[in-house]
C-alpha cells in the first residue's frame, strides 16, 4: 500500500500526516483511519512482516487495561486476547542487602477488584497487527522507506516534504518519530534529557515451571531484573545494569548467559533456556519542553522517554494517541480545523500534567531502585514493607501504577471515539 509504489488509495490531501510508524504512530493511524479520517503515515522502514505465523520478538510491552481499550479502538482486540498473557500479580523481591533475608511482597489485581492489571504483548505482534488495520483502512496511506525532511506551516495547511521530493499538504503534522524525533528538532522544540549510563537487557526465555501470570521484579545491586509472563511457559526479561555490564553480559556464550540468569532468578521459574538472543537498550529520561508548534504536535517517545521500570512508556504514549485522536475527530465533526492553534494548544494542555507527573515519578523511582547506598536501600526496603502492609497505601500505589487518573479520555475508558 505504498503510494510511491502506486497503491490504489485515493490521492486526496490528508487531514493528518504522521511521522513515525512505530507502535504509537500506527495506533494513531489505525484509530483515525477506522473513523474515516484521511491519514498519511511516513516511516523509513518497510512494512512489518505479516501477522500470520509470526513468532514473538525479544521485546514485549506490559499494557494496562486503559491502554488495551485504546488498542481495541485501533481494531486489534482479537490479537490482544490471542497473543497477550494476563498480568494478575506483581511480585517484588528486594534482596539488595547481603546477609539479610530478601523481602518478597505481592500486589494482586483482585486486591483492587480487578481480574487482571493488563496484558503482556510482544512488540512485533502488536506492530504487525496495527499495520494490518491501517492496510485495510481506505483512508490511510503508508509511505514506507521515507522520512520527513522538512515542513512549513501555513495559514490553512502544513506542507510536509519527504526525502523523495514529494510534498504532502495536510491540516496537521503529528511527530511520533521516536526519541531522536526529526519533527521535534525541525519545530525547534527543546528537550531535557538525562542518560542513566544504564542499559536494559531484553530477551524471551522458556522455563520449566509455570509463572502463574505473575510478573516478578528483583531489586538488587546494579538495577532491577524483571520476569514478565508470556503465553505458555515463557517470560520476557527486562534486566537493568550499567551499560558496560549489560554489554559484557550479552556477549557471554549462550549457556553462560542462561546460567547467570538462572542464578539471578533464584530458580523461581525452574530451568531456563533462551528463546531469543539477548539485546541491549540504553536507558534515558527525556521530556520535550513543549508538545506543539504551529500546525504540529509531538507525542509518544518524540515527547517523552522513560526507564522501562514500572512499564509506563507505551502506556503513557497510548494516552497521547487517544487524546490526539479525540482532538482531531472532535474538530472534524464540528467542521473545525484540527490543526488550528486552539486544537494543538488544547492537546498540549490536556497532556502536559500526565506526561510531567509520569516522567518525574519514573525518573525518581529509577534512581531509587538502582541505588546501592545503604541509606537508600534501607529506605527502599522500609517503603516496600509499609506500602504492602497498609491496605489504603497499597491500593493507592496499585491504582497510580495503572493510571490514568489525570487524563481519562473516552478511548482510555473503553468508550467509542
Ligand atoms: C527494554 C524496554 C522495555 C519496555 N517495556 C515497556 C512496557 O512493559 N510497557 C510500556 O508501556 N512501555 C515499555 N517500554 C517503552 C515502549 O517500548 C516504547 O515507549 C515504545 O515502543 C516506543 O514507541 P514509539 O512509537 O513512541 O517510538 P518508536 O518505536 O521509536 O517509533 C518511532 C518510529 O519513527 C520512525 N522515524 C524515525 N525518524 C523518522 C522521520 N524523520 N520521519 C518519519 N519516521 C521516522 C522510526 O523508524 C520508528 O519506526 C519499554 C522500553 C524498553 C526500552
Amino acid at each position: 500500500m505504498n503510494r510511491a509504489k502506486g497503491n490504489s488509495k485515493a490521492a486526496k490531501n490528508p487531514d493528518l500526516v504522521i511521522a513515525g510508524g512505530g507502535l504509537a504512530g500506527l495506533a494513531l493511524a489505525a484509530i483515525l483511519g477506522r473513523a474515516g479520517v484521511r491519514v498519511d503515515i511516513i516511516d523509513p522502514g518497510a512494512a512489518p512482516a505479516p501477522l500470520a505465523g509470526l513468532k514473538a520478538s525479544g521485546r514485549t510491552v506490559a499494557l494496562m487495561e486503559s491502554s488495551l481499550h485504546i488498542l481495541r479502538a485501533a481494531g486489534i482486540g482479537a490479537v490482544i486476547e490471542d497473543y497477550g498473557c494476563p498480568l494478575e500479580n506483581m511480585r517484588i523481591v528486594d534482596d539488595s542487602r547481603a546477609g539479610d533475608d530478601p523481602i518478597t511482597r505481592d500486589f494482586e489485581a483482585h486486591d483492587i477488584g480487578l481480574p487482571r492489571f493488563g496484558m503482556n504483548l510482544p512488540n512485533n505482534i502488536l506492530r504487525s497487527a496495527l499495520f494490518e488495520t491501517i492496510s485495510a483502512a481506505k483512508a490511510v496511506r503508508f509511505h514506507g522507506g521515507r522520512v520527513v525532511e522538512h515542513f512549513e506551516a501555513e495559514e490553512q495547511n502544513i506542507l510536509v516534504k519527504l526525502d523523495n521530493g514529494e510534498t504532502l499538504s495536510a491540516r496537521l503534522l503529528a511527530g511520533a518519530d521516536g526519541r531522536r524525533s526529526a519533527v521535534r528538532a525541525l519545530a525547534g522544540i527543546e528537550i531535557r534529557k538525562h542518560e542513566y549510563g544504564q542499559s536494559a537487557i531484553t530477551c524471551v526465555i522458556n522455563h520449566s515451571r509455570s509463572h502463574n501470570n505473575t510478573a516478578t521484579e528483583f531489586h538488587r545491586p546494579g538495577g532491577p531484573l524483571a520476569f514478565v509472563p508470556m503465553k505458555g511457559n515463557q517470560s520476557s526479561i527486562v534486566w537493568v545494569e550499567t551499560t558496560e555490564q549489560a554489554e559484557a553480559l550479552i556477549a557471554l556464550p549462550r549457556d553462560a548467559f542462561e546460567q547467570t540468569l538462572q542464578t539471578k532468578s533464584a530458580n523461581i521459574l525452574g530451568g531456563i533456556t533462551l528463546e531469543t538472543s539477548p539485546e541491549c537498550w540504553p536507558l534515558m529520561s527525556l521530556r520535550a519542553n513543549a508538545l506543539q508548534a504551529p500546525r504540529t504536535v509531538i507525542l509518544a517517545e518524540a515527547a517523552h522517554v522513560m526507564s522501562p521500570i514500572t512499564a509506563q512508556g507505551l502506556n503513557l504514549s497510548l494516552r497521547d494517541v487517544a487524546a490526539l485522536a479525540e482532538t482531531v475527530v472532535d474538530a472534524l465533526r464540528l467542521g473545525l480545523d484540527p490543526g488550528s492553534s486552539a486544537a494543538v494548544r488544547g492537546f498540549e494542555r490536556r497532556r502536559v500534567p500526565d506526561v510531567l507527573s509520569r516522567v518525574t515519578w519514573v525518573d525518581l523511582l529509577n534512581r531509587v531502585v538502582s541505588n546501592d547506598s545503604e541509606p537508600v536501600k534501607d529506605l527502599r526496603r522500609a517503603g516496600l514493607k509499609a506500602v504492602s502492609r497498609i491496605a489504603p497505601l497499597r491500593h493507592a500505589a496499585m491504582r497510580y501504577g495503572l493510571a490514568p487518573s489525570i487524563d481519562q479520555g473516552r478511548l482510555a475508558r473503553g468508550l467509542p471515539l
